[in-house]
């Protein structure tokens, strides 16, 4: 299932979309008279809902260009990977993949590969690409997806294109986007990150933060809801700093109220929350807003002052938890989660453990876990990083179990209550998955004509993460 739309036309970049819509004519053109088939796009995103979300819109050009999309590899016309730089694994992932395509490429000499995202935003990458893998032909960085119909049109012509300069402040509005999934959505509220976490490479490879007006996320949230949306998460690196820049005066807060206010029947998320920025009028926004679920992802990262210091946090474990216990205070039964890094350089087997005792003190719902991973550039890789490893990873075992505990006590409590969940999936065997307000996964059975709308399920067995449950007749 799928849709394709054009948000909010007036607000566009005039001169820059008309100059893009002439060039995928162009591409169109060319692309008839060469395939006798449709042109098929695949397209493989890596990392955060931001990058998947940014792939909606690639996607949407693509589209208008007269793709189709393929999820064979193989038999593609055009291979694009949406890459990740925030771990060295998910790079290195990325290496392995674009090897693999080279003796299919060799097969097929008009296959198009190209490369964009975080990672292509990067000197040294690009310049290993240029370099290491002559078969790709496109590198582009995260400021230039909108003129993938230029870039691509002069590769058609023959050239091989990399365009990864950075290009301060730029938004533009009114790009087609292509989802996967009308019921559920990404929108996009900021792009960029100032907050320059010691470890962190997004501020690098993403820019200085910058909000999009309301009216346009308003606009494009009216159109989703129009178009069947049913949960639409709120999306950017600290939406909590939202508004920040804009001729408007406005927060996120604010923001969330206004989206509340759009009629129907339909759920607002948002990711990510940075603590120093989470302030009580957005959890009483959060509170107030009955389309707001009431799941909260603040991510703390360390539960030691010291490690929060040298990692550029700016808030302290107290003023984390005190944030907690407001929003518990007024949101009873939220759902909480975070995002933890273990083995920060220099981190001391004491200053593990009061990670440890924090996540004991908030008990959060799930954990989004990483093991530090040194990126090139950042205040971080230059720090003495003495533990080995190998005891990273046993201090990762011991999170990890203990985590595991605390969330099946949370799932055991729920069995034999009913719950109102939007049915996400639907497999061959007639199970259906469908999440709780807090982001809990149910299985049970059912249609597969429910995907996409909201059910009543009583939970009947509890998992430590996930719960089975029966629909409500
Ligand atoms: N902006 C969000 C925030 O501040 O919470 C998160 C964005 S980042 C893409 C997602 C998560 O990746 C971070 O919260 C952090 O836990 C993790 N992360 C970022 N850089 C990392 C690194 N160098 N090593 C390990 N984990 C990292
Ligand atoms: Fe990275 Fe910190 Fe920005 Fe999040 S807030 S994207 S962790 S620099």
């Amino acid at each position: 299932m799928w849709w394709c739309s054009l948000n909010n036309e007036l607000r566009v970049n005039m001169g820059e979309k008309a100059h893009q819509s002439e060039f995928a004519e162009r591409v169109s053109s060319i692309l008839n008279a060469k395939y006798d088939h449709k042109p098929r796009a695949f397209v493989h995103t890596y990392g955060c809902q931001g990058n998947v979300s940014d792939s909606e819109r690639i996607k949407g050009l693509l589209w208008q260009m007269g793709y189709e999309f393929t999820d064979n590899a193989e038999n593609a016309d055009l291979v694009l990977f949406n890459t990740c730089a925030v771990r060295e694994h998910a790079e290195d992932r990325v290496f392995g993949n674009v090897g693999a395509l080279k003796p299919i490429k060799e097969q097929r000499r008009d296959m198009i590969i190209a490369l964009c995202g975080c990672m292509m935003q990067q000197p040294h990458i690009a310049e290993k690409i240029k370099r290491s893998y002559p078969y790709v032909n496109l590198v582009f960085g995260t400021y230039q997806a909108h003129r993938l119909p230029e870039m691509l049109y002069r590769v058609l012509q023959g050239k091989r294109v990399f365009e990864n300069a950075e290009e301060k402040g730029k938004i533009v509005e009114g790009l087609p986007v292509y989802r996967d999934r009308s019921f559920k959505s990404w929108l996009p509220v900021m792009y960029g990150c100032d907050n320059f976490c010691s470890y962190c490479i997004v501020p690098y490879v993403r820019g200085r933060e910058r909000s999009r007006k309301s009216e346009d996320i308003i606009a494009e949230a009216r159109e989703l809801v129009e178009n069947g949306a049913k949960d639409i998460t709120l999306l950017g690196q600290n939406v909590n700093s939202y508004g920040k820049g804009l001729d408007e005066n406005i927060n996120f807060a604010e923001l969330l109220k206004k989206i509340n206010d759009i009629p129907g029947d339909f759920v607002i998320r948002f990711m990510t929350s940075h603590p120093k920025d989470c302030s009580k009028e957005l959890l009483d926004a959060m509170a107030d807003c009955e389309k707001v679920e009431k799941h909260l992802h603040l991510p703390f990262q360390s539960g030691n002052n010291r490690i929060l210091h040298e990692m550029n946090r700016k808030y302290t474990r107290d003023t984390y938890i005190e944030l907690i216990n407001y929003a518990k205070s007024r949101m009873p039964g939220l759902a909480i989660t975070s995002d933890v890094i273990v083995g920060f350089p220099g981190e001391t087997e004491e200053e593990f453990e009061d990670t440890l005792s924090l996540i004991r003190e908030v008990e959060f719902t799930s954990l989004f876990t990483f093991i530090y991973s040194p990126r090139e550039g950042t205040v971080a890789a230059k720090m003495p990083d003495p533990v080995t490893h190998k005891e990273k990873a046993a201090r990762m075992q011991r999170l990890l179990d203990l985590q595991e505990q605390i969330a099946a006590k949370r799932t055991a409590k729920m069995v034999g209550k009913v719950y109102r969940v939007l049915v996400e999936e639907a497999d061959e065997k007639g199970i259906l998955t469908g999440r709780t307000q807090d982001n809990i996964a149910i299985l049970f059975e059912g249609s597969d004509n429910l995907l996409g709308s909201f059910c009543n399920v009583t939970v009947t067995e509890a998992m430590s993460w996930i719960v089975k449950g029966k629909i409500c007749q």
